[in-house]
Protein backbone atom coordinates (compact mmCIF):
# COMPACT_ATOMS: atom_id res chain seq x y z
CA UNK A 1 0.00 0.00 0.00
CA UNK A 2 1.07 3.47 -0.96
CA UNK A 3 2.09 5.58 2.32
CA UNK A 4 0.02 8.66 2.39
CA UNK A 5 1.52 12.03 3.48
CA UNK A 6 0.21 15.97 4.34
CA UNK A 7 3.37 17.92 4.36
CA UNK A 8 3.29 21.73 5.64
CA UNK A 9 5.07 23.90 3.97
CA UNK A 10 5.75 27.25 6.24
CA UNK A 11 7.29 29.19 3.60
CA UNK A 12 9.11 32.17 5.62
CA UNK A 13 6.16 32.41 8.11
CA UNK A 14 6.96 32.54 11.60
CA UNK A 15 9.50 33.32 13.50
CA UNK A 16 11.47 30.67 16.29
CA UNK A 17 8.77 31.18 19.09
CA UNK A 18 5.96 30.79 16.90
CA UNK A 19 7.47 27.99 15.16
CA UNK A 20 8.32 25.59 18.15
CA UNK A 21 4.59 26.92 19.51
CA UNK A 22 2.81 25.65 16.35
CA UNK A 23 5.02 22.24 15.97
CA UNK A 24 4.24 21.41 19.64
CA UNK A 25 -0.07 22.02 18.93
CA UNK A 26 0.39 20.04 15.65
CA UNK A 27 2.45 17.22 17.13
CA UNK A 28 -0.15 17.20 20.09
CA UNK A 29 -3.11 17.07 18.01
CA UNK A 30 -2.21 14.86 16.20
CA UNK A 31 -0.95 12.75 18.96
CA UNK A 32 -4.28 10.63 19.21
CA UNK A 33 -4.98 10.33 15.42
CA UNK A 34 -4.62 6.44 14.01
CA UNK A 35 -1.60 7.53 11.94
CA UNK A 36 -1.80 4.04 10.22
CA UNK A 37 0.58 4.36 6.72
CA UNK A 38 0.45 8.03 6.81
CA UNK A 39 3.00 10.13 7.43
CA UNK A 40 2.74 14.35 8.84
CA UNK A 41 5.83 15.80 7.70
CA UNK A 42 6.21 19.68 8.38
CA UNK A 43 8.73 22.34 6.79
CA UNK A 44 9.74 25.29 8.76
CA UNK A 45 12.33 28.13 7.69
CA UNK A 46 16.19 26.97 7.75
CA UNK A 47 17.08 29.03 10.82
CA UNK A 48 14.42 27.33 12.81
CA UNK A 49 14.45 23.67 11.31
CA UNK A 50 16.92 22.72 14.20
CA UNK A 51 14.68 23.70 17.25
CA UNK A 52 11.76 22.45 15.38
CA UNK A 53 12.95 18.73 15.01
CA UNK A 54 14.12 18.85 18.61
CA UNK A 55 10.48 19.32 19.75
CA UNK A 56 9.01 16.83 17.38
CA UNK A 57 11.83 14.40 18.15
CA UNK A 58 9.69 11.77 19.86
CA UNK A 59 6.24 12.39 17.78
CA UNK A 60 5.02 11.24 14.85
CA UNK A 61 5.81 14.69 13.35
CA UNK A 62 8.45 14.98 10.78
CA UNK A 63 10.66 17.88 9.60
CA UNK A 64 11.48 18.67 6.06
CA UNK A 65 13.81 21.36 4.54
CA UNK A 66 11.82 24.14 2.22
CA UNK A 67 15.41 23.94 0.15
CA UNK A 68 18.95 23.20 -0.31
CA UNK A 69 22.45 23.76 -2.30
CA UNK A 70 23.85 21.02 -4.37
CA UNK A 71 27.04 22.02 -3.74
CA UNK A 72 28.77 19.98 -0.70
CA UNK A 73 30.59 23.21 1.01
CA UNK A 74 32.29 26.48 -0.25
CA UNK A 75 31.77 29.97 -1.45
CA UNK A 76 27.81 30.13 -1.48
CA UNK A 77 27.03 32.71 0.52
CA UNK A 78 23.50 32.06 2.02
CA UNK A 79 22.93 28.75 0.93
CA UNK A 80 22.37 25.15 3.23
CA UNK A 81 24.20 22.01 2.27
CA UNK A 82 22.39 18.33 2.23
CA UNK A 83 25.18 17.51 5.19
CA UNK A 84 24.45 20.23 7.19
CA UNK A 85 20.43 19.30 7.15
CA UNK A 86 21.30 15.65 7.83
CA UNK A 87 23.39 16.89 11.02
CA UNK A 88 20.64 18.29 12.47
CA UNK A 89 18.57 15.46 11.87
CA UNK A 90 16.77 16.42 8.17
CA UNK A 91 16.46 13.55 6.25
CA UNK A 92 13.71 15.44 3.74
CA UNK A 93 13.43 18.08 1.45
CA UNK A 94 11.54 19.72 -0.44
CA UNK A 95 12.70 20.35 -4.22
CA UNK A 96 11.45 22.30 -7.26
CA UNK A 97 8.13 24.67 -5.59
CA UNK A 98 7.28 26.78 -8.17
CA UNK A 99 8.61 29.88 -5.85
CA UNK A 100 12.40 28.59 -5.70
CA UNK A 101 11.08 28.38 -10.05
CA UNK A 102 9.58 31.37 -10.31
CA UNK A 103 11.83 33.86 -8.04
CA UNK A 104 14.73 32.09 -7.58
CA UNK A 105 14.50 31.10 -11.06
CA UNK A 106 15.44 27.66 -10.66
CA UNK A 107 15.68 25.45 -13.70
CA UNK A 108 15.29 21.96 -14.62
CA UNK A 109 19.22 21.87 -15.31
CA UNK A 110 20.05 22.67 -11.50
CA UNK A 111 17.16 20.77 -10.17
CA UNK A 112 18.99 17.78 -11.60
CA UNK A 113 21.85 18.76 -9.32
CA UNK A 114 19.81 19.25 -6.29
CA UNK A 115 17.77 16.02 -6.89
CA UNK A 116 21.45 14.41 -6.97
CA UNK A 117 22.59 15.61 -4.11
CA UNK A 118 19.96 15.10 -2.19
CA UNK A 119 19.72 11.26 -2.86
CA UNK A 120 23.44 10.81 -3.07
CA UNK A 121 23.59 12.16 0.71
CA UNK A 122 20.31 9.37 1.90
CA UNK A 123 17.90 12.22 1.95
CA UNK A 124 14.21 11.97 0.50
CA UNK A 125 13.19 14.24 -1.93
CA UNK A 126 9.40 15.89 -2.09
CA UNK A 127 9.84 17.13 -5.69
CA UNK A 128 7.48 19.80 -6.86
CA UNK A 129 5.96 20.51 -10.55
CA UNK A 130 2.98 21.70 -11.99
CA UNK A 131 1.47 23.74 -14.99
CA UNK A 132 0.89 27.62 -14.98
CA UNK A 133 -2.57 29.19 -15.66
CA UNK A 134 -1.71 29.86 -19.49
CA UNK A 135 -0.36 26.31 -19.77
CA UNK A 136 -3.56 25.08 -18.49
CA UNK A 137 -5.94 27.62 -20.88
CA UNK A 138 -3.66 26.01 -23.86
CA UNK A 139 -4.40 22.92 -23.30
CA UNK A 140 -0.51 22.29 -22.89
CA UNK A 141 -0.52 21.62 -19.06
CA UNK A 142 0.04 17.61 -19.47
CA UNK A 143 3.19 18.07 -21.64
CA UNK A 144 4.49 20.92 -19.49
CA UNK A 145 4.33 18.54 -16.56
CA UNK A 146 5.39 15.48 -18.38
CA UNK A 147 8.47 17.84 -18.70
CA UNK A 148 9.36 19.19 -15.97
CA UNK A 149 9.33 15.43 -14.65
CA UNK A 150 11.62 13.71 -17.54
CA UNK A 151 13.74 16.42 -16.93
CA UNK A 152 14.53 16.40 -13.70
CA UNK A 153 14.04 12.51 -12.41
CA UNK A 154 14.09 10.15 -15.52
CA UNK A 155 18.21 10.09 -15.36
CA UNK A 156 17.49 8.06 -12.23
CA UNK A 157 17.56 4.47 -11.57
CA UNK A 158 14.47 2.40 -9.81
CA UNK A 159 16.53 2.10 -6.62
CA UNK A 160 16.81 5.82 -6.31
CA UNK A 161 13.25 6.31 -6.03
CA UNK A 162 12.28 5.03 -2.96
CA UNK A 163 13.41 8.28 -2.25
CA UNK A 164 11.00 10.09 -4.30
CA UNK A 165 7.77 11.86 -3.52
CA UNK A 166 5.97 13.58 -6.26
CA UNK A 167 4.15 16.65 -5.57
CA UNK A 168 1.77 18.19 -8.26
CA UNK A 169 1.03 21.72 -7.65
CA UNK A 170 -0.40 23.43 -10.64
CA UNK A 171 0.62 26.98 -9.97
CA UNK A 172 -2.27 28.70 -10.23
CA UNK A 173 -4.02 26.95 -7.54
CA UNK A 174 -0.68 27.96 -5.47
CA UNK A 175 -1.79 30.58 -2.52
CA UNK A 176 -5.08 31.90 -4.97
CA UNK A 177 -7.68 30.08 -3.07
CA UNK A 178 -7.97 28.66 -6.80
CA UNK A 179 -8.19 24.80 -6.23
CA UNK A 180 -7.76 22.01 -8.53
CA UNK A 181 -10.87 20.07 -8.77
CA UNK A 182 -10.70 17.00 -7.32
CA UNK A 183 -11.14 15.15 -11.31
CA UNK A 184 -8.65 17.65 -12.27
CA UNK A 185 -6.14 16.53 -9.84
CA UNK A 186 -7.04 12.92 -10.33
CA UNK A 187 -6.84 13.04 -13.93
CA UNK A 188 -3.28 14.50 -13.87
CA UNK A 189 -2.23 11.86 -10.95
CA UNK A 190 -3.17 9.50 -13.10
CA UNK A 191 -1.23 10.75 -15.85
CA UNK A 192 1.94 11.11 -13.90
CA UNK A 193 1.69 7.74 -12.95
CA UNK A 194 0.87 6.53 -15.90
CA UNK A 195 4.51 8.18 -17.28
CA UNK A 196 6.64 6.55 -14.67
CA UNK A 197 5.03 2.76 -15.17
CA UNK A 198 6.11 3.50 -19.00
CA UNK A 199 9.68 4.37 -17.96
CA UNK A 200 9.78 2.25 -15.33
CA UNK A 201 7.48 -0.21 -14.45
CA UNK A 202 4.06 -0.76 -13.07
CA UNK A 203 5.01 -2.06 -9.60
CA UNK A 204 7.07 1.03 -9.41
CA UNK A 205 5.15 3.62 -10.16
CA UNK A 206 2.53 2.27 -7.65
CA UNK A 207 4.57 2.61 -5.31
CA UNK A 208 5.43 6.39 -5.53
CA UNK A 209 3.20 8.97 -3.30
CA UNK A 210 2.04 11.91 -5.13
CA UNK A 211 0.68 14.93 -3.38
CA UNK A 212 -1.78 17.24 -4.49
CA UNK A 213 -0.44 20.98 -3.74
CA UNK A 214 -2.54 23.88 -4.56
CA UNK A 215 -4.91 25.70 -2.03
CA UNK A 216 -6.30 22.13 -0.22
CA UNK A 217 -8.08 23.15 3.13
CA UNK A 218 -10.04 21.55 5.45
CA UNK A 219 -13.65 22.09 3.71
CA UNK A 220 -12.14 20.59 0.18
CA UNK A 221 -9.07 18.51 1.28
CA UNK A 222 -11.36 14.94 1.51
CA UNK A 223 -12.88 15.48 -1.69
CA UNK A 224 -9.14 15.53 -3.39
CA UNK A 225 -8.15 13.11 -0.72
CA UNK A 226 -10.30 10.28 -2.15
CA UNK A 227 -8.99 10.53 -5.42
CA UNK A 228 -7.43 6.88 -6.09
CA UNK A 229 -4.20 8.54 -7.53
CA UNK A 230 -3.91 11.79 -4.79
CA UNK A 231 -1.60 9.96 -1.97
CA UNK A 232 -1.70 12.86 0.49
CA UNK A 233 -1.21 17.00 -0.25
CA UNK A 234 1.67 19.59 -0.02
CA UNK A 235 -0.09 22.22 2.24
CA UNK A 236 0.91 25.84 2.23
CA UNK A 237 -1.42 28.33 3.85
CA UNK A 238 -3.40 26.16 5.89
CA UNK A 239 -0.76 24.30 7.42
CA UNK A 240 -0.10 27.40 9.37
CA UNK A 241 -3.35 27.27 11.41
CA UNK A 242 -3.20 23.73 13.65
CA UNK A 243 -7.03 22.87 13.58
CA UNK A 244 -7.01 23.13 9.96
CA UNK A 245 -3.89 21.28 9.32
CA UNK A 246 -4.82 18.70 11.97
CA UNK A 247 -8.44 18.63 9.89
CA UNK A 248 -6.43 18.13 6.55
CA UNK A 249 -4.72 14.98 8.52
CA UNK A 250 -7.77 13.75 9.39
CA UNK A 251 -9.44 13.83 6.07
CA UNK A 252 -6.95 11.25 4.77
C1 LIG B 1 2.37 25.36 -1.65
O1 LIG B 1 2.97 26.42 -1.59
O2 LIG B 1 3.00 24.30 -1.83
C2 LIG B 1 0.93 25.38 -1.51
C3 LIG B 1 0.27 24.34 -1.93
O3 LIG B 1 0.37 26.52 -1.00
P1 LIG B 1 -1.18 26.76 -0.67
O4 LIG B 1 -1.66 25.54 0.06
O5 LIG B 1 -1.19 27.98 0.20
O6 LIG B 1 -1.86 26.95 -1.96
Amino acid sequence: MRVKIVAGNWKMNNDLKASKLLAKKIAKSIKNLPLTNTRVIIAPTFVNLERVAKKVKKTAVEVAAQNMHFEKSGAFTGEISASMLKAIGVNTVILGHSERREYFLETDDLLVKKVNTALQNNMEVIFCFGEKLEDRKSGAHFNVVENQIKNALFHLDSEAWKNIVLAYEPVWAIGTGETASPEQAQEMHAFIRQLVAEKYTASLSESVSILYGGSVKPANAKEIFSKKDVDGGLIGGASLNENDFKAIIEAI
